[in-house]
Order: C-alpha cells, then sequence, then structure tokens
C-alpha cells in the first residue's frame, strides 16, 4: 500500500444528507469525495449551508448519510450500527465545540480524531492549538473562519453548496507562535 492511503484516516466516496424538513428536501450534502489523514490538520472553509457541519458530523459518526460511503481506517461508518457507531465515538472520536474545551478533550485521548467547530471566541486558542500540534498522531479537522488558523492547517476543504469546490495543500504551514490573533 503506498504511503497516502495507509496515512488515510478518513475517506468518503460520494456522500449525500437530504434532510427533509416538512414537504422540503435539503440536500446538505451533493456527493462529497474527501480524505482526511492521520496527524493532519484540515481545515473546512465555506459559506453558511454549504455542508461543513454535515460533514463534520458524518464524520464524527454524529449523523449519518443519505447516500454514498464514508469510512474511518478500514472501518465503514456508513454500514455501522448505532451501537457499532457509539464505539466508534468513544473510541476514536473528540468533539470540541468551543475554544473553552478543546484542551482537556484532547489530553483526554490520544490517536483522536478530533472534530471540531471553532468559535470567533479569542480566548486562548494559541495555546490549544500549540496542544494539538504537538499531540503526536492527533488528527483534527476543524471548522474555521480564522485566517491565521487556515494558515497553519496541513490542508483546506472548501464547501460550496453541498460539495467540495477545492482542497489546498499548504506548502508552507504557519507556526502556532508566528500567527497573530
Ligand atoms: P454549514 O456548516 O456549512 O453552515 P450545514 O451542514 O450546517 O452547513 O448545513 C447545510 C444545509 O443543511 C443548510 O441548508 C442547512 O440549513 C441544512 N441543515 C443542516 N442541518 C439540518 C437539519 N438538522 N435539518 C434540516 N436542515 C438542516
Ligand atoms: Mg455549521
Amino acid at each position: 500500500m503506498n504511503q497516502e492511503l495507509e496515512n488515510r484516516i478518513f475517506h468518503t466516496e460520494n456522500v449525500t444528507k437530504v434532510y427533509h424538513t416538512g414537504s422540503i428536501d435539503v440536500h446538505a450534502l451533493r456527493g462529497v469525495n474527501a480524505e482526511v489523514f492521520k496527524g493532519e490538520f484540515t481545515v473546512l472553509l465555506g459559506a453558511s449551508g454549504s455542508g461543513k457541519s454535515t460533514f463534520l458530523n458524518i464524520l464524527g459518526g454524529l449523523d449519518s448519510a443519505t447516500d454514498g460511503r464514508a469510512w474511518f481506517r478500514d472501518q465503514e461508518l456508513t454500514s455501522m450500527s448505532e451501537r457499532g457507531l457509539t464505539r466508534y465515538r468513544r473510541d476514536h472520536v473528540g468533539f470540541v465545540f468551543q475554544f473553552y474545551n478543546l484542551v482537556p478533550s484532547l489530553t483526554a485521548r490520544e490517536n483522536v480524531a478530533l472534530v471540531t467547530e471553532i468559535s470567533r471566541d479569542p480566548m486562548s486558542p494559541e495555546e490549544a492549538l500549540e496542544r494539538v500540534n504537538e499531540d503526536l498522531g492527533t488528527t483534527t479537522v476543524v471548522i474555521t473562519h480564522n485566517a491565521g488558523i487556515r494558515e497553519m492547517a496541513h490542508r483546506v476543504i472548501y464547501f460550496a453548496d453541498g460539495n467540495i469546490s477545492d482542497t489546498v495543500v499548504n506548502k508552507h504551514r504557519v507556526e502556532p507562535a508566528d500567527i497573530e490573533w
């Protein structure tokens, strides 16, 4: 197996998500093919409503896809029972919805796929992110519009209208210490 495949911790194939609200179908994801690599820091970007949270929830085992497939390593998330997903979340996923609980959540786990949504709260993100970087083997996926954090990422995945419109690999990552908040 080549190095890239070996390091791939998540991937999806044609994942769709349709929310049915009343008589309206909302197509939150329209066939997403994505990859997340072990130890990498990935940022999800895109306009509000473009599908970032839905994608992250499926990756984190919090929500199910309508169609398509998603894997964690060689385990298919989209074929797991509720029980299997609960075990997956417990063993492999850390969720952080605000900066203030980022640090405790992180230090409690190893080899974690950390699924986060970062608020614009300017309180101590620098310290929090330095901890993420120092924790080897941790894979982090973050939704943030913070330009500084984006420059620290290995990879930035851009969402637009339920699809990935672009993926950018940062050749030169900015160190946390060099970021202006
Ligand atoms: P983002 O995180 O990029 O803002 P979301 O994934 O939250 O995008 O939402 C994608 C689309 O799906 C939006 O149109 C949103 O209104 C809709 N959506 C998200 N969650 C739900 C839900 N639980 N029920 C109905 N519609 C939803
Ligand atoms: Mg969202």
